[in-house]
């Protein structure tokens, strides 16, 4: 029987008042798997009047109250990574190996949020006038929404409401409508560890259940993470109805390597993060950036019969699974479809790939594309998939021009082995999260994560400080206690 997957309100599964349902995949097989309840209009209402109504109470909790509580959810996320980490694979394909180490990078935010009663910690001065002291404080906002992409189904939700409600806020989260289950199972341990009703909830849908959360008042903040022109949209809907947003969004990551490397180094890096996960990932490398055609020439000789051998299926430690959707497959073979016909050199061509076994699979392998020209569309699109390019550039300068003039700037990295050179890129690349001999610089949970341009709209980047400061207001507390009457002052008041 299909699995019938509901939203999560209040402590418990709700059914929603809408017939409408969205099919959910099993990539490796193709099959369908389960159903997801498309939430409408009301059924968000309802999640939100829930979190409302909680607000109250939650903030009142102590935060060292809820600290202790988001301890409990760290230690029962531990005891339950393995189980968590299935239901990744089976609804998004990615292997079993990738998917805990996902699983991993959401439980480091939690450790991060279990500190909150010391990162609220405020400011405080004392006389800045005679017997007038000045207080900082940091209070929650409210209620928070927020809105999750289908390729890390776990650690990007885990991004997100564990420093929401540690700061005492409450929640509405809507995941991806493609691998719904991993939010409800996050909910329900919460709910099962004493969470009080109404804190987190989850609802599942698409435009109308996200358009309802951008436009109702209740709502003070949005965090969003997904594609660019999703994450525009969010952020203008949302900015205009009052409301703090952080809209992160998508990518085209370069990966620099300097005539100096090591070879080894940078190939490997390059095959692992050009495709791991398939490329589904926002902080994939999907173009190396060669200097000098000796590195090209160097780098193609040693990439290609690793891309023609990655090792491709549904077991733990292979280096990839399938891509998300039948859709998203035929999507990304038509590019590799554009890219022939732009004029790049196919050197690896993954489009008739099948696994025995699972041909109905949403499999696709390793694509790697040379002599790709920044005015062809594989290079300015983000593609998400297996498909790495190669741009070839005559020096260091082309190759810190070529980032920086690209729309897009979550991350990048930088291959060689010159300390005061990878200090100049760090310096001048117009990149919000930058690696020097690290391909995928997804910073730790105790600093932010963020990209610039076209990767992100919005102020803030999210978890880390930065999350803290997203998920409260800032408030100034001027105070004196005199003994004495004072006279009416009719000027503006300074410190004396
Ligand atoms: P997506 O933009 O299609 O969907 C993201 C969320 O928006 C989903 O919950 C979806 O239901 C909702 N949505 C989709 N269409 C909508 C519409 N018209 N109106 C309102 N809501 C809508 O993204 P995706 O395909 O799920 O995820 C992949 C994208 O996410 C890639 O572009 C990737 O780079 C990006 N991503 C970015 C980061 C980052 O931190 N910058 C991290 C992970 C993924």
């Amino acid at each position: 029987m299909t699995k019938q997957i509901y939203h999560h309100i209040g402590g418990s599964e709700y059914q929603g008042s809408s017939d409408a349902v969205g099919k959910v995949y099993q990539p490796a097989t193709g099959e369908v798997g389960g159903e997801v309840a498309m939430a409408n209009k009301a059924d968000v209402e309802h999640a939100i009047a829930t979190a409302a109504e909680a607000f109250p109470a939650w903030r009142a909790t102590t935060p060292l109250k809820r600290s202790r509580l988001l301890f409990k959810f760290k230690a029962r996320l531990d005891q339950h990574a393995d189980e968590l980490a299935r239901l990744i694979s089976s609804e998004h394909g990615k292997v079993l190996n990738d998917a805990r180490g996902s699983v991993t990078r959401g439980i480091e935010v939690v450790e991060f949020a279990c500190g909150i009663p010391h990162l609220l910690k405020g400011e405080y001065s004392e006389d800045v006038g005679t017997g007038v002291d000045v207080t900082s404080i940091r209070q929650p906002i409210g209620v928070c929404g927020g809105i999750t992409p289908f390729n890390f189904p776990a650690m990007v939700p885990l991004w997100m409401f564990p420093m929401a409600i540690a700061c005492g806020n409450t929640f509405v989260l809507k995941p991806s409508e493609k691998d719904p289950s991993c939010s409800n199972f996050l909910a329900q341990m919460l709910t099962d560890l004493g969470l009080p009703q109404g804190v987190l909830n989850v609802v599942h849908g698409g435009k109308e259940a996200v358009d309802t959360l951008l436009t109702d008042r209740r709502v003070r903040a949005i965090s969003f993470v997904g594609s660019t022109p999703i994450a525009r949209y969010i952020y203008e809907t949302s900015a205009k109805s009052g409301k703090r947003v952080q809209a992160l969004a998508g990518a085209k990551n370069h990966m620099v390597i300097m005539p100096d490397a090591d070879m080894d180094i940078a190939t490997d890096a390059a095959l692992g993060s050009g495709y791991g996960s398939a490329g589904e990932r926002c902080m994939a490398i999907s173009v190396v950036v060669v200097v000098g055609d000796q590195v090209g020439d160097e780098l193609i000789r040693r990439l290609k019969p690793k891309v023609e051998n990655l090792k491709i299926g549904t077991k733990e430690d292979d280096d990839m699974g399938p891509l998300i959707t039948g859709e998203h497959l035929a999507k990304v073979k038509g590019y590799v479809d554009l890219g022939v016909k732009e004029g790049a050199e196919l050197v690896v061509d993954g489009r008739d790939f099948k696994l025995a076994g699972h041909e109905n699979g949403f499999f696709l392998g390793g694509c790697l594309f040379d002599h790709v020209k920044p005015n062809m569309k594989i290079y300015q699109d983000e593609i998400f998939g297996p498909v790495l390019s190669i741009v070839r550039v005559p020096d260091y300068e082309s190759a810190i021009r070529l980032v920086n003039e690209n729309v897009f700037g979550n991350g990048t990295a930088i291959f060689t082995r010159d300390g005061g050179l990878a200090r100049d890129f760090a310096h001048r690349i117009q990149i919000g999260m930058v690696g020097v001999n690290v391909p995928i610089p997804v910073p730790i949970s105790f600093h932010s994560f963020g990209g610039w341009k076209s990767s992100l709209f919005g102020d803030m980047h999210i978890y880390g400080p930065e999350g803290v400061r997203f998920y409260t207001k800032l408030k100034a507390i001027t105070s004196r206690w005199p003994k004495e009457s004072i006279n009416p002052e009719f000027v503006m008041p300074t410190m004396k």
